[in-house]
C-alpha cells in the first residue's frame, strides 16, 4: 500500500522545483549521487560513537563512510579535525558553544538585522537565551562590517567567543582582522561559513580555517550537498568537540546523510566544482549590475559572493513581502529580507535576498540572469497588474522548459 497523500505532495514539489526559478540564496540542487546516498539503506543503521569507537555491532561499512567524509572534508578545507555528525548548521554552532562556553558566558556575533544568523546570539534562539549575547552590525554609510566598531565592542564587552559569518551579507569577510580582534580580548574565534563554504572550497572567498579556532558550516548551501552540518577545528579542541556532539547533544549519527556529505566532499574536490563556483560568483555580479540598471538600490552597492541584497522599498516603494508574493505568482522564488537599519518590521522588510547557486547548477549563465533581473523589476513596477504578471509567468515557463 502506498501513502498517496505524502507522495502526491512530493510529486508536486518535484514539479515546482523543476519549473520555478529558484533564487533563495541558501538553497541548491544536490547531485543524483548525493540523493542516492541519502536515500540509501544507511538510514537503517545505528552507529553511536565515532570511527574506531562504536556502541553497536555491524558498523564496518558506515565506519568506512564516516572516515571518507572526515578525511575528504579535512583535505577540502585544509583542516586539522572534522566532525561530520551535526544534523544541521544550528546544531554545529550549538556544539561549538557547548564545547567552549558555560551558560551565561558572553557571545559577540553579527546581529540578525545586519545579516547574522539566529544562532549568533538572537534572543529567541538558544544562543541568546543560554548565553549573554551582544551584537555588532554594519556601517550605516558603507553597509559593510566596520571592523573598528567590532574591535571597540569586543574591548568593551570582553566576550568569551566572537562569531564571524552571516546569512545575508554580500561582501568578503576579513577573518584575519577578526582573529586580531579576538586575540586582543583573549576570545575564541568561531567562523560560521554556512553560506560561503562552496566559495571558500573553490578559493573564491577569504579562507577562515587558518584563523579560526572553530569553523562551522551547513553542507546544503553553496557546498551543494545533503541537508546537514559540520564542524572543523584545531586538533587541540578535537576530543572536547566530539564529546559535545555525541553524547553531549545527539544520539545516533545520520549515516545516510554522512554518506551524502562524503559524496558532496568528493564532488567538491573535483576541478569542475571550481568552475561551477566561478560561474556562481560571475552570475551574482551580473545579477547585481542588471538589477541596478533596472532601477534597484543594491545594499552595499554590489556583491563579492553568491548573493545580492536588494533594497526594494527605496527604489520601488514596496515592501520585501509584497515583492516576494508577486514573484511567487510568476514562479520566481525569493525571500523577503531586512536591510541594514530597516524601518519595516521583519514580517514585511524593505528588501529581498537573491542568490545564484541553485540556478547556476541548473545551467543559467549571465544572459539568463539578466532576464531574471528584468522580470524582477517588471514585477516590482507592476505589483497589481495581472496581465503583466501572466506574461512574465509564461516567459519564465518557456525558459525553464529548457533547463
Ligand atoms: C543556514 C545557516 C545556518 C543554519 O543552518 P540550519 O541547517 O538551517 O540549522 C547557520 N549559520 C548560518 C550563517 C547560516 O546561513
Amino acid at each position: 500500500m502506498r501513502d498517496l497523500e505524502v507522495f502526491a505532495s512530493i510529486q508536486k514539489e518535484e514539479q515546482r522545483q523543476k519549473y520555478n526559478i529558484e533564487l533563495i540564496a541558501s538553497e541548491n540542487f544536490c547531485s543524483d549521487e548525493v540523493r542516492e546516498a541519502v536515500g540509501s539503506c544507511l538510514t537503517n543503521k545505528y552507529a553511536e560513537g565515532y570511527p574506531g569507537k562504536r556502541y553497536y555491532g555491524g558498523c564496518e561499512n558506515v565506519e568506512v563512510v564516516e572516515n571518507l567524509a572526515r578525511d575528504r572534508v579535512c583535505r577540502l578545507f585544509h583542516a586539522e579535525h572534522a566532525n561530520v555528525q551535526p544534523h544541521c548548521g544550528s546544531a554545529a554552532n550549538m556544539a561549538v558553544y557547548r564545547t567552549v562556553l558555560k551558560p551565561g558566558d558572553r557571545i559577540l556575533g553579527m546581529s540578525l538585522d545586519a545579516g547574522g544568523h539566529l544562532t549568533h546570539g538572537y534572543k529567541l534562539s538558544f544562543s541568546g537565551s543560554d548565553y549573554e549575547s551582544f551584537t555588532y552590525g554594519v556601517n550605516k554609510e558603507t553597509e559593510m562590517i566596520d571592523y573598528g566598531e567590532v574591535e571597540r565592542l569586543a574591548l568593551e564587552i570582553r566576550p568569551k567567543i566572537i562569531v564571524a559569518g552571516a546569512s545575508a551579507y554580500a561582501r568578503f569577510i576579513d577573518y584575519k582582522r577578526f582573529r586580531e580582534i579576538a586575540d586582543k580580548v583573549d576570545a575564541i574565534l568561531m567562523v560560521d561559513m554556512a553560506h560561503v563554504a562552496g566559495l571558500i572550497a573553490a578559493g573564491l572567498h577569504p579562507d577562515p580555517v587558518e584563523y579560526a579556532d572553530f569553523v562551522t558550516s551547513t553542507t546544503h548551501k553553496t557546498l551543494r550537498g545533503p541537508r546537514g552540518g559540520l564542524v572543523l577545528c584545531k586538533e587541540k579542541y578535537a576530543k572536547d568537540l566530539d564529546r559535545n556532539v555525541f553524547p553531549g547533544m545527539q544520539g545516533g549519527p545520520l549515516c545516510h546523510v554522512i554518506a551524502g556529505k562524503a559524496v558532496c566532499f568528493y564532488e567538491a574536490l573535483q576541478p569542475e566544482f571550481i568552475e561551477y563556483q566561478k560561474q556562481v560568483v560571475n552570475n551574482a555580479r551580473v545579477l547585481a549590475e542588471a538589477l541596478k540598471e533596472e532601477g534597484f538600490r543594491i545594499v552595499s552597492g554590489g556583491t563579492d559572493n553568491h548573493m545580492v541584497l536588494v533594497d526594494v522599498k527605496h527604489s520601488f516603494g514596496i515592501t520585501g513581502k509584497q515583492l516576494e508574493s508577486a514573484l511567487d505568482e510568476v514562479n520566481i522564488t525569493v525571500n523577503k529580507n531586512s536591510i541594514p537599519f530597516d524601518e519595516e518590521k521583519p514580517a514585511y522588510t524593505s528588501g529581498i535576498r537573491v542568490g545564484t547557486p541553485a540556478m547556476t547548477t541548473r545551467g543559467f549563465r549571465e544572459d539568463e540572469f539578466r532576464k531574471v533581473a528584468h522580470w524582477i523589476a517588471q514585477a516590482a513596477g507592476n505589483i497589481e497588474n495581472d496581465a503583466i504578471k501572466d506574461r512574465i509567468r509564461k516567459e519564465v515557463r518557456e525558459l525553464m522548459e529548457k533547463y
